[in-house]
Parts: structure tokens; sequence; C-alpha cells
């Protein structure tokens, strides 16, 4: 069904189907739930905590990708490195630099993206919009990690039009960034279950 209201929101919005890719969220639910997800084709799982991550993914198929999408404490970063394909929730060059750091002595490379505080609620993680060029440009310099992109999470609302300007001041903020930084931050992680339709009318490339 979600596949289904992703492909409408690619038609409407002349994107191609592929461009968009889903994310399932497997926080609380166990490692039978993956399975049976992946047995069913999904490949890019999604979980907030790398605690509940380090007891699922060993008991998950090998061939899925994961991808954090939960506030990182810099001292979870070494472990985060070794679970993870995918860290969408970068926000700030300590913890890039400690992600960097850890990829390396593991022997594997991250891709990343870049949490940007687009709304400025203070209770939500992220970056200011002022803050992420000194990130990207600090990124463009560390070996063991590829930013790939930006991610938000807009304030909480019942009606998902409310989301779109979020979306938007996020797509127009990363034209800019790309453009300065020579990046090409292709990916946009924006857009949850109730929202999706209007993130990918403005440019989601993943769905969570
Ligand atoms: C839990 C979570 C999601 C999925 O939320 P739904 O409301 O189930 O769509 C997406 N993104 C983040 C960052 C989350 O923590």
């Amino acid at each position: 069904a979600v596949r289904r209201r992703m492909a409408a929101a690619c038609a409407r919005s002349g994107r191609p189907a592929e461009s968009v890719r889903l994310l399932a969220v497997s926080k609380t639910y166990g490692p039978e739930a993956v399975r049976a997800a992946a047995e069913a084709g999904q490949v890019l799982f999604g979980e907030n905590r790398v605690q509940e991550a380090a007891a699922k993914i060993p008991e998950c198929p090998g061939h899925v990708q994961w991808h954090l999408i939960g506030h990182l404490q810099s001292n979870k970063a070494a472990q985060a490195a070794r679970l993870f394909d995918w860290v969408h929730s970068v926000d700030s060059g300590k913890l890039l630099e400690a992600l960097d750091r850890h990829a390396g002595e593991a022997g594997r490379r991250l891709e990343v993206l870049v949490q940007v505080n687009v709304s400025g609620e203070r209770s939500k993680s992220g970056l200011a919009p002022a803050e992420v060029p000194a990130v990207l440009a600090l990124g463009n310099r560390l070996p063991h990690v590829q930013i790939r992109g930006l991610m938000t999470i807009p304030p909480l609302g019942e009606d998902p039009e409310n989301a779109r300007p979020y979306f938007r001041e996020l797509r127009e903020r990363r034209d800019g960034w790309a453009a300065e930084t020579g990046l090409e931050l292709e990916e946009l992680s924006m857009g949850m279950t109730h929202d999706l339709e209007v993130a990918i009318e403005e440019g989601a490339t993943f769905v969570r």
C-alpha cells in the first residue's frame, strides 16, 4: 500500500518511480518482522537506536541494508559505524569526525546525511541551517564518510500540507549548498508515513 502511494505521488510530480526509495522503519519490531518484509522484497531498513539495532541486526538477513535515523551520541559512534551502512542523523562536526575515524578503523565507508533543523524547534535535533556549510566542508575532507545529502523532520502536525514548507526549504537550501560546496547532495531523506506524498512532491529521495 505504501509503494502504491509512492508511485502515485511520483506520477503526479513527474518523477520516475525509482527516484524515491522506501526505508522501512523497523524500530520496536523484532527480527521476524524484518525477515518477513525482506522476504517480500524490502531491502532498506531504518532503526533509531544503536542498542536496539545491535541486538536485532545479527538476527536479520545479511543482504538487507541498515540506516540509522535517530539521534546518535558520539560515544556510540564506534558501534554505529560497524552496524550501519547509512547514518541519516549527523548533527555535528564532532560526530562526523568520530564516524569517519571509526569507519576507517573498521575498514568501511559510511554514507551519511546531515540532519537539518529547518523549523528551528528546540525539541528537534539537527543543525541550524547556518551551521551546515562548515559540516559539509568538513565532510568533504574526511576519507571514510561520504556526505550524500540532507535529512529533516518537520514539526508534528495532522495535516501533511503543513510539512510542505519545511520540505521545500530543505530542497532549496540543498540546491544552494550543493552549488557552494561542489558536493552533489543528491539525497533528501524526508517524509514519513503520514506525509510521504507531500515529501515526494518536494523532492524526497528517501521516505521513512
Ligand atoms: C519512527 C521514525 C519514522 C517513521 O515514523 P512513522 O510515523 O511510523 O512513519 C521516520 N523517521 C524517523 C526519524 C523516526 O524516528
